[in-house]
């Protein structure tokens, strides 16, 4: 009965661990979640303020199915001051949230034949907007000890004639670990030399650590920004996924055709939301500071107190707000008559035994290592990871 399409697609893993805990915690159980991956604080007042009034003025109708000028050009403005990239409306469009900006490009750009090259480890939703179009995703295998920047000449190895794209995502989810200027650089010429497009989600920049710098590669000069597809939102920098507003920007042809595709699927994004995304950009962005000292402060607790468990490692992330430690060493350990074999194993005797959330590795393409998102509550985190401790502690050898 269902399209051949339909069968290829898996639900998104990270969601439906999140809802397992939620479904434990919901039959009161007391389940610490490093699942998610959204900020815990509340959305500023600034924003909804902005939301209310449009709503009182009566604001509430279709608009361009692309978004308003008003906030095409906080955008514009926004790239400009942030990324030194310089965008005409044309080559803007506001879809509903970063994930459907991404659809949207898959759907412009890759089609039957076509490779996209993919860094792992990688976001969970990568290959599957690739197969969604019949397209293959191409695997390109990232090292800790490269910090999980692509290997440019691994990365050469693996273009062929079919290459249409890289997915680059920096700062990265699940690494937590951003690209240098020297490699973004050799990423850039590759693309121009070979022809193809990056496609460069960007959804983290706010969230970088230690003084590291986040650079769109789209900056790096003018022929890669003609093939590059920036890609961004205010899910993670302001505390707002539920609003459902990203972007996508890039040539105007591009652009163009993901507004065709947009216009015959979802239309525009909420007229409400839009509204509150320029307050967003244009607003005060001071509450940013103070999300940003506890996500570091929470990162260096949680990457810290990994490294003291038996078994796991973890490299001291530069961005995002996720911890990726290393657990193979654990694997072959065993719980009573259960082997921990895998990362799911271990995902799955964490959440039962300790009654602690995480995903595992082989969701974004790495079997070797767990992802924990620390943004939840530094006590959440003390007792959480406390409790993995435990559980790990009483693995046998
Ligand atoms: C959260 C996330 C997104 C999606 O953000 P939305 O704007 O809420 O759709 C995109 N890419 C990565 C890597 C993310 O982690």
């Amino acid at each position: 009965m269902l399209s051949e399409r339909a069968k290829k697609i898996k639900p998104s893993p990270t969601l439906a661990i999140d809802s397992k805990a939620k479904a434990m915690k919901a039959s009161g159980i007391d389940v610490i979640s490093f699942g998610v991956g959204e900020p815990d604080f509340d959305t500023p007042d600034h924003i909804k303020e902005a939301a209310y009034k449009a709503m009182k003025e009566g604001f509430t109708k279709y608009t361009a199915v692309g978004g308003i000028d008003p906030l095409k050009d906080a955008i514009i403005d926004k790239l400009q001051k942030d990324n030194g990239l310089v965008y005409t409306r044309e080559e803007i469009i506001v879809s509903c949230g970063a994930k459907h900006s991404l659809y949207n490009v898959a759907q412009a750009l890759y089609g039957p034949g076509d490779e996209v090259i993919i860094p792992a480890p990688y976001w969970v939703s990568y290959p599957d907007q690739v197969l969604l179009n019949d397209a293959t995703p191409v695997f390109v295998k990232t090292f800790e000890s490269d910090s999980f920047m692509v290997r440019p000449e691994v990365l050469e190895a693996s273009i062929t004639k079919r290459t249409k794209a890289l997915i680059l995502n920096s700062p990265s989810n699940p690494t937590g670990f951003t690209y240098d200027r020297k490699t973004l650089e050799k990423l850039a010429e590759m693309a121009v030399r070979h022809n193809f497009f990056v496609v460069s989600d960007e959804i983290y920049e706010k969230l970088v650590y230690d003084g590291t710098e986040h650079i769109s590669i789209a900056s790096l000069g003018d022929e890669i920004k003609k093939r590059t597809i920036v890609i961004n939102g205010l899910s993670k920098s302001h505390a707002m996924t539920g609003w459902r507003i990203g972007y996508a920007a890039g040539p105007s042809g591009i652009i163009k055709a993901m507004m065709n595709i947009q216009s015959q699927s979802t239309s525009n994004p909420a007229s409400i939301s839009q509204k509150a995304a320029v307050e967003a950009l244009r607003g005060p962005q001071d509450f940013m500071a103070g999300m940003h000292r506890e996500f570091d402060h929470r990162r260096r607790y949680l990457v810290d107190e990994l490294n003291t468990i038996d078994g796991m490692s973890c490299m001291m992330p530069t961005g995002a707000f996720y911890a990726f430690p290393k657990t193979a060493k654990l694997y072959g350990r065993k719980a009573g008559d259960k082997t921990i074999s895998s990362s799911s194993d271990l995902a799955l005797h964490l959440l039962e035994e300790a009654k602690v959330a995480v995903v595992h590795g082989a969701a974004f393409g790495d079997d070797d290592y767990i992802r924990l998102s620390y943004a939840t509550s530094l006590d959440d985190i003390k007792r959480g990871v406390g409790r993995i401790r435990e559980a790990v502690g009483k693995l046998e050898v």
